[in-house]
């Protein structure tokens, strides 16, 4: 039986390629470094983009009920039109369903180093440059860096 897929939203698929054990809280990292292992271990893995709240958001400590706070009142939106402007540049639809190495193969295909800070430009993780060099690992060949 097919497994169910791994909710991913979609700027999420950008934040696993950087992830380099930062982030929010001790759960967090724990939380997100679960998930970059599976993909890692398993890029035949099923995933389901979406916008909105995924498993990556279910440790982190700036979701509320359902919707992220990180910078208040607006970040829900925020991070939303972050999602939908991934998933729209990677020719994406909300909900969509496929393989974890073709989401990689089609970020290869359609997103260059220096499209990030436009792309991501209301992260502040975007200017350490760990966003850019784990682009730069998948395009130079690696799975998941
Ligand atoms: S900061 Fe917001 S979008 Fe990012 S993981 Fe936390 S709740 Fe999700």
């Amino acid at each position: 039986m097919q497994a169910e897929p791994l909710v991913l939203r979609g700027h999420h698929v950008l934040c696993v390629l950087g992830f380099r054990g930062y982030g929010y809280s001790e759960q967090f990292v724990a939380g997100m470094r679960a998930i970059v292992n599976r993909l890692r271990a398993a890029p035949e893995m099923m995933v389901e983009l979406a916008v909105g709240r995924d498993l990556v958001c279910l440790s982190c400590p700036h979701l509320v009920g359902e919707v992220c706070k990180k910078r208040g009142a607006e970040s829900g939106e925020d991070t939303a039109a972050h999602d939908r402007r991934v998933l729209d540049w990677l020719g994406f639809r909300v909900g969509q369903r496929l393989a974890w190495s073709a989401v990689l193969d089609m970020v290869r295909q359609t997103v260059k180093p220096e499209d990030l800070p436009n792309l991501c430009r209301e992260c502040e993780w975007s200017p350490l440059g760990a966003c850019e060099e784990g682009l730069r690992s998948l395009l130079n060949g690696a799975t998941v860096k």
